[in-house]
């Protein structure tokens, strides 16, 4: 079974805390041992796993970004989001977290984003859990 949880951006470019999100839907599906796949079916986003103790890592990391890949390069794609389409390629759609005892498996500082980079839109991060119970 696939879940579907939706997640809604402000801006153009963020990385938006969707770790309580996940827990949620972890515990709604009363499987408490396994492994919880995260995938996001869109071109111009991805998911990672970074510190969300301190909000300003993720503020650093969408800065970084937009220096490394800029939004007006010398792109061959016409629709103006190309560097959201790199951004996207470089972080990756997927990320697999552990469960243990009902609990995703996380360090102290970690949480998991999903990253927009072509907001503010409504978007959806795909999960499915592979049961050991
Ligand atoms: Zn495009």
């Amino acid at each position: 079974m696939i879940t579907e949880i939706s997640v809604k951006t402000n801006s153009k470019n963020a990385l938006v805390d969707i770790t309580e999100k996940i827990r949620e839907a972890v515990r709604k599906s009363g499987i408490k041992n396994g492994i919880c796949h995260l995938y996001a079916p869109h071109t111009t986003a991805a998911i990672t796993i970074n510190e969300n103790y301190d909000p300003s890592v993720g503020v650093d990391i969408v800065g970084e970004m937009n220096k490394l890949i800029p939004m007006n390069g010398h792109y061959q794609h016409q629709e103006g989001n190309a560097a959201a389409h790199i951004k996207s390629a470089i972080i990756g759609s997927s990320r697999s977290v552990f469960i243990e005892n009902g609990n995703l498996v996380l360090g102290t500082w970690q949480g998991i984003f999903f990253c927009e980079f072509d907001g503010p839109r409504r978007r959806k991060v795909l999960m499915k859990i592979v049961t050991e119970d």
